[in-house]
């Protein structure tokens, strides 16, 4: 599902959610504005839901924050709570019955925003179809509305302590009925979610930044299999699932998340540099002067510079707004390919030997291009230095990442990933050097994109991105 203009080939954001309990304040405002933070975790859709007085109204789109929301449709969002989802597909495709907040008024009314991949899906799906339970979307996301919402428990607390055992996974969730927001992670917690307080009351998100952006504070981060409940009489947490292996995504650190965010208490920004900064110390490289590809190279080339004692410059400049282009240019102007988002800057580069850095290299074909790019600006010489090792699997928990086949570095040497994309040298950081970046260790994270360890069982046969789908054209 990849778009030739995309805004890089790296691997796609997952999603991001947001939920909050503050009847004092325009809870619709807040979700607006956290998940306008959060866009950059999911481009495809964006959706809130609000109750007030026991009835959850939706308003979800395709297309960004910005575009689905005007001030009209979040006056129809008042309310004591409200929920937030931004969407790039993990799960089903990006049809408008896959955007998010899933709402289903079986048993019990809920409105739920996810961000994760299930690995048990279509077993799931099954044993719900043959209850007779229907389903609007091909969604994950909706498995886990539907499992709480035809849960026989009388609160959804109680539902959730029982469905949460049965999903296998990646889950980041925020479910909210017609009297609390609930938050719960799965036990390996695989993807972030966070816990801030908002004045007396409380809220809950992806990242850190949204918290920022609305005047909230992070208080603490969600534990892995914790469960926590948002409503009039405060909050109340319960450890529901104790994981032996807790497994956070070591590339949210490297790559997904905002370089404004706090995760595991780190500041992104931070480990990225820090990580410039081992790049260096494990591959140095003689060059004149160190480039970043922005914004995504932006950290650790600071860090590089910085170690390294070699001037920063800025030689290639990124058009800010290419991610939004969908006109596909004739043949003529595609010769010219990737100068539609990065331009260089001969002044900087001709006649030098370039330190060339970026976050990571998923399926080659930007750095081939920005290697083509900056020789034919006239650079003497164009090392890459990456600051994540090389990817080499696909990820099974909540993000979508090209095939193996299409990975530049798959069955490949670094040698030869050079050759192949036309570079003077090549050198990724190592994963210890990306464990010293964040002060953590493999025994608590996953790396299986990197290493092919896949840290939950089942892993290798999870289910694909189209299961659902699949399922559902066999079924009919
Ligand atoms: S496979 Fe990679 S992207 Fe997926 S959860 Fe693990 S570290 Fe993150």
């Amino acid at each position: 599902m990849s778009h030739p203009l995309d805004h890089r080939d790296g691997p796609r954001d997952e999603c991001g959610v947001f939920g909050v309990y503050a009847p004092e304040s325009d809870v619709a405002e807040l979700a607006y504005f956290a998940l306008y933070a959060l866009q950059h975790r999911g481009q495809e859709s964006a959706g809130i839901a609000a109750c007030d007085g026991g009835r959850i109204m939706i308003e979800r789109e395709l297309g960004l924050v910005s575009q689905v929301f005007d001030e009209r449709n979040l006056r129809a969002l008042g309310g004591a709570m409200a929920i937030g989802h931004v969407r790039y597909s993990t799960t089903g495709s990006s049809a408008w019955e896959n955007a998010q907040p899933v709402w289903r008024p079986d048993r019990h009314q809920v409105a739920l925003a996810h961000n994760g991949n299930l690995i048990n899906a279509v077993e799931l799906h099954e044993e719900l179809s043959e209850k007779g339970v229907s389903f609007r979307s091909t969604s994950d996301s909706e498995i886990i509305a539907a499992l709480l919402s035809t849960h026989e428990a009388d609160t959804i607390e109680e539902a959730v302590a029982d469905v949460m055992p049965r999903l296998e996974g990646a889950f980041s969730t925020v479910v909210m009925t017609e009297d609390a927001v609930v938050a719960f992670r799965d036990g390996a917690g695989l993807r972030p979610l966070s816990l801030g307080r908002i004045g007396e009351r409380y809220c809950v998100a992806s990242e850190s930044c949204a918290f920022d952006i609305i005047n909230a504070e992070l208080w603490r981060e969600v534990a892995p299999g914790e469960m926590v409940s948002l409503g009039d009489r405060g909050i109340e947490t319960r450890q529901v699932v104790e994981s032996p292996r807790k497994a956070f995504c070591v590339f949210e650190h490297i790559y997904f998340a905002r370089p404004d965010s706090i995760l595991e208490g780190n500041r992104i920004q931070v480990s990225r540099r820090k990580m410039g900064e081992i790049l260096w110390r494990e591959a140095p490289v003689e060059a004149d002067v160190v480039i970043a590809v922005p914004d995504s190279g932006n950290a650790a080339a600071a860090g590089y510079a910085k170690a390294s004692g070699l001037p920063r410059d800025d030689g290639l400049i990124k058009n800010r707004y290419v991610a939004r282009t969908f006109i596909q240019p004739g043949q003529e102007l595609r010769k010219h390919g990737l100068r539609m988002k990065f331009n260089p800057l001969r002044e900087v580069v001709e006649g030098k030997r370039l330190a060339v850095v970026d976050d990571s290299i998923v399926r080659g074909n930007t750095t081939r291009q920005i290697v083509g790019m900056l020789r034919e600006a006239g650079a003497a010489e164009v090392h890459m230095r990456i600051s994540a090792p090389p990817i080499r699997h696909p990820c099974h928990y909540g993000v979508d990442m090209s095939t193996k086949q299409e990975m530049v570095a798959h069955g490949r040497t670094v040698e030869e990933i050079a050759e192949e994309l036309g570079c003077d040298s090549l050198a990724y950081l190592s994963l210890g050097g990306v464990y010293e970046a964040i002060r953590g260790t493999r025994e608590t994270h996953c790396d299986a994109c990197f290493s092919g360890d896949y840290p939950l069982a089942r892993s290798d046969d999870a289910n694909g991105k189209f299961a659902l789908e699949e399922l559902a054209v066999l079924k009919t």
